[in-house]
């Protein structure tokens, strides 16, 4: 395992998500956050009395692609945690300004060094297995339209796959599930 990641402690990070991210300061004022009871859940909010802070805890958005071609579709092999050396689709979290389909091309991009069209939405997909964060993952069919096949970023590899000899280890749930909703749509 790379040394910068020995830190990495999924457990711990599972139990800080599931408490708030760990949040315990209000980020406009300082003071620290308590818990209310707003709109039917708990949430953290500020105290003070002219600080309005309350701290939604959302899932993140992400968004990634498809990519099928002879019958065989392209998977990344994770370089960072969680779960390095497993395969999931490329894919990765919105930037603020960015559309998810702009997302999609561009972690496309990064991690496989191909250029691709997107052709059609496929599905979302709700992830709560990410020890960092919840996420809504967006995912599209998409064509490789060009760029040269080579892991990068976040990939240790890159490989087409034959769905009767896809990876054992897939990095999320929602991966596995998508993987099984494609084999069912389209094979
Ligand atoms: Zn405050």
């Amino acid at each position: 395992m790379n040394d910068k990641h020995k830190n990495f402690d999924a457990e711990k990070l599972n139990r800080r998500k599931d408490r708030f991210s760990g949040y315990r300061y209000c980020p406009y004022c300082g003071k620290t956050l308590k818990e209310e009871h707003l709109d039917g859940q708990t949430r953290l909010a500020c105290g003070e009395q002219d600080c309005d802070f309350v701290f939604y805890q959302n899932p993140i958005p992400a968004a990634g692609a498809v990519i099928v071609e002879d019958d065989r579709i392209l998977m990344v092999k994770r370089a960072h945690p969680p779960r390095i050396g497993w395969w999931c689709f490329p894919a990765g979290f919105m930037e603020w300004r960015e559309h998810p389909t702009q997302t999609a091309v561009r972690e496309v991009r990064e991690e496989t060094g191909l250029e691709v069209k997107l052709t059609s939405f496929f599905e979302v997909y709700s992830g709560t297995d990410d020890p960092r964060n919840n996420a809504v993952l967006m995912l599209y069919l998409a064509e490789v339209v060009g760029g040269e096949l080579k892991a990068a970023d976040d990939a240790l590899e890159v490989a087409w796959f034959s769905f009767d000899n896809l990876p054992e280890k897939i990095a999320f749930e929602s991966h596995i599930q998508a993987l099984a909703d494609y084999q069912e749509r389209f094979r």
